[in-house]
């Protein structure tokens, strides 16, 4: 499980995360919701070690991610994590962009490697593109493809930052609905989304921040239906 407490984050003397505390279950499904800039990717860099912080702790299934001495490295096989957009390697083939943190991180052998982004990739629906090249692929493909490359990893737990923003409106389907099964499967998942149908079907909680601070969290059919929180009100008769 993933805890967090009192998280603090600067950049200089912004401000961007002002007491988090947040525990995060085995099997859950979290989604962040909140307007730009109120902390949302700083939030998961702090978790996966991207970033460091000022104050507080996260911990990993009992390691402490920012205390000295860990080795990040490791940790950041068990955090799988999807970007907006992820520049492949265009010179490697779908498969062998996908077999090759594997390959690499975990020292598997090139057929094992090989096996493993073959089997992500069926799971994400791209069994029939192994041999084609990136620059082939539609843009939920490509989000598809970045899935399968952080699930090769075999990861227990995923952080998708925003996941659907950068596709054109007629590609998010596909690739909501491969998170969508990942929920299914029991995977542990915090999603950084504007996609307020799949924080409302999908999640078991949603988040909301405001500047900074977690400013509501519950069931969906709190926020959605009960905020208690003004702002919370406020941001979702704005983007609905
Ligand atoms: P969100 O993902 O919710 O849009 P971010 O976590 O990206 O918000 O950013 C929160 C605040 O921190 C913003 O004001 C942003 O400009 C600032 N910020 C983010 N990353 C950096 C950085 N590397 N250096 C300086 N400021 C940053
Ligand atoms: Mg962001």
């Amino acid at each position: 499980m993933i805890e967090i407490r009192d998280l603090h984050k600067k950049f200089g003397a912004l401000h961007v995360l002002k007491g988090i505390d947040l525990e995060v279950q085995k099997g859950e499904v979290l989604s962040v919701i909140g307007a730009s800039g109120s902390g949302k990717s700083t939030l998961l860099y702090c978790i996966n070690g991207l970033e460091p912080i000022h104050q507080g702790r996260v911990v990993v299934d009992g390691t402490d991610v920012h205390a000295k001495g860990t080795d990040v490295n490791k940790l950041r096989q068990k955090l799988g994590m999807v970007f907006q957009q992820w520049n492949s390697f265009p010179h490697l083939t779908v498969l062998e962009n996908v077999a090759l943190a594997p390959r690499i991180v975990r020292g598997l052998s090139m057929a094992e490697a090989r096996d493993v982004a073959a089997k992500q990739l069926g799971h994400v629906g791209l069994g029939d593109k192994l041999n084609s090249y990136p620059n082939a692929l539609s843009g939920g493909q490509q989000q598809r493809l970045a899935i399968a490359r952080a699930l090769a990893m075999e990861p227990d737990y995923m952080l998708f930052d925003e996941a659907t923003s950068a596709l054109d409106p007629e590609l998010v389907g596909e690739v909501l609905d491969t998170m969508r099964l990942l929920a299914e499967e029991g995977m542990t998942m915090i999603c950084v989304t504007h996609e307020m149908g799949f924080a409302r079907d999908v999640s078991d909680r949603v988040a909301f921040f405001h500047q900074g601070t977690m400013e509501e969290i519950g069931p969906p059919a709190q926020i959605f239906g009960d905020a208690q929180s003004e702002h919370t009100r406020r941001f979702l008769a704005n983007v609905r």
